[in-house]
């Protein structure tokens, strides 16, 4: 249990509004919770270097301890001090203790409230452009216990990274950042804090709440909890099938329903869900007329193609923008009458990879022949970013892109479904279905995420585990069996073709 007095935080109001056994689990058994992964770990700390990155454009303020032990008063005497400008100043109302990343003094002593978040996107995709609902949570909490507490708050706004800026020589921080005032945002957010607070509080007083897993346990962010609460969820559970809703788990649910195997003919199911519904039932469900089309659209040479990309939150080299995916490794399998080769990329400078990744690409891929990947929009956009970037290589990089074959197809439109896909069609989900001879276990990286981690590591970003001849090997080892389970995949389809 935790032995702050205060119960409520900014982000446990957030993640009370997630799900109520989420807040009533990290405030009774924060011990139980999933501890980050190496690559959440580096992601915050690109979020701390935003955060301080972002208070250089709020110069010569005060830093408050980084303890909550004094830090209250620490603020309060800041404040009567005079200081103009405070980073992660402390406030207290009502059992609710915030930290505000930057606030800034008026001249008629009232404050702007500033919180910084490392992202490009504060706002929905949706057409009125709202403003996420966790950044609303987040700063409506803030105002209010600021307030209570006796502050008064003139305006509130979001410091975010500006996707579209271009960095140079220098980082230029004006034009890095995107400063937006959110007042109008979160007007009906705020008039609910009274209320869900105490809720939320009453929550925590109380027993661990019931809650049924559903989409909020991965919405907005994946819980910690999940390996919990989800742990009798196995391969044919209603929660594997695809694309469920919220209203359809509950609907099979107070049917008495737990396995797909088990939903009675009469309930309604999309296309795919129905597939795969049989296919729980009866194994395998294959579309021979759609894979043999698909499969004419192959010519030889095949070249197998899978790319490794790092980003950075805050541009590390010129020409880049935030969180800009750069090619830094790949790996291509060439199929050619029955005959397979190897080729790969690694790019071992800590300097922008792009330029140099994209000439050995045309090299390698020269002008004919298909390029398969497997969920082609991701090499896709890389292919299109380095044209756009390197206008005299724009012609050979069309024409890689237009050679482009999606491997996942079959699959992502269940022409080919196998039960035990669990309703997905990932590369890590269908091949050890189809060749569970050939597997990522006993590889050190088995995720494109720890990719990543390890491609920082092996510049030496981040403190290295291992030694970078290693890190390299086992970079190589993945993106090369990737590729190699292409290989064989679109063996197995061209087996059901013939
Ligand atoms: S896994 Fe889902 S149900 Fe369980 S605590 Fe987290 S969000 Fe709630």
């Amino acid at each position: 249990m935790t032995s702050s007095k205060f119960k409520l935080s900014k982000s446990s109001y957030v993640k009370g509004h997630q799900c109520k056994k989420y807040l009533w689990l990290s405030h009774h058994n924060p011990e139980q919770a999933a501890p980050p992964s190496s690559f959440q770990e580096s992601i915050f700390k690109q979020g701390h270097e935003v955060e301080f990155l972002a208070r250089k454009l709020f110069p010569n303020g005060v830093s408050m301890a980084p303890s909550q032990l004094d830090v209250l008063h620490q603020t309060q005497d800041t404040i009567t001090h005079g200081a103009s400008v405070i980073y992660e100043a402390a406030f207290s109302y009502q059992d609710v203790l915030i930290r505000a990343d930057i606030i800034a003094r008026n001249p008629d002593n009232t404050w702007d409230l500033y919180e910084v978040k490392s992202t490009t996107k504060i706002r929905k995709e949706s057409k009125d452009k709202a403003l996420k609902p966790q950044y609303m949570q987040d700063v409506s909490i803030q105002k209010w216990v600021m307030e209570g507490a006796g502050i008064k708050i003139k305006r509130c706004h979001i410091i975010y990274l500006n996707s579209k800026y271009i960095r140079g020589r220098e980082l230029d921080l004006k034009s890095l950042f995107i400063i937006e005032s959110v007042d109008s945002d979160i007007a009906i957010a705020l008039g609910d804090v009274p209320k869900l607070v105490l809720d939320f509080l009453a929550i925590l007083k109380g027993t661990q709440p019931e809650v049924d897993i559903g989409s909020q346990c991965n919405n907005p962010y994946e819980c910690p909890y999940k390996s919990k609460c989800w742990k009798d969820v196995g391969p044919i559970s209603i929660h594997c099938l695809t694309r469920i809703t919220d209203t359809k788990r509950k609907n099979l649910k107070d049917l008495g329903v737990n396995d797909i195997k088990d939903i009675p003919i009469s309930f309604e199911l999309t296309a795919n869900q129905q597939i795969q519904m049989q296919a729980v039932q009866n194994k395998l469900q294959i579309n021979l007329h759609e894979i043999k089309k698909f499969m004419t659209d192959f010519e030889e040479p095949l070249y197998f193609l899978d790319f490794e990309t790092i980003g950075y939150a805050i541009p590390r080299y010129q020409e880049t923008t935030p969180y800009q995916k750069l090619t830094f490794q790949y790996s291509i399998h060439v199929l050619h009458n029955g005959s397979l080769g190897h080729s790969e990329f690694f790019y071992e400078q800590d300097s922008d990879p792009s330029r140099k990744c994209a000439e050995n690409l045309i090299r390698e891929l020269r002008d004919v022949g298909s390029i398969v990947a497997y969920h082609k929009s991701f090499e896709a956009g890389q292919i299109r970013d380095l044209a756009e970037r390197f206008t005299d290589l724009a012609p050979a990089l069309n024409n890689i892109e237009n050679r482009l074959i999606d491997l996942e197809v079959p699959f992502a439109k269940f022409w080919y479904c196998d039960g035990r896909f669990e309703g997905r069609s990932s590369i890590k989900k269908v091949l050890p279905i189809l060749i569970p001879t050939l597997s990522y276990e006993g590889l050190s990286i088995q995720k494109g995420e720890e990719a990543q981690r390890a491609y920082l590591e092996f510049l030496g970003i981040i403190a290295p585990l291992k030694s970078s001849d290693e890190i390299r090997e086992d970079l190589l080892n993945y993106c090369k069996l990737d590729t190699l389970a292409m290989v064989e995949i679109y063996n197995v389809l061209k087996a059901i073709s013939n």
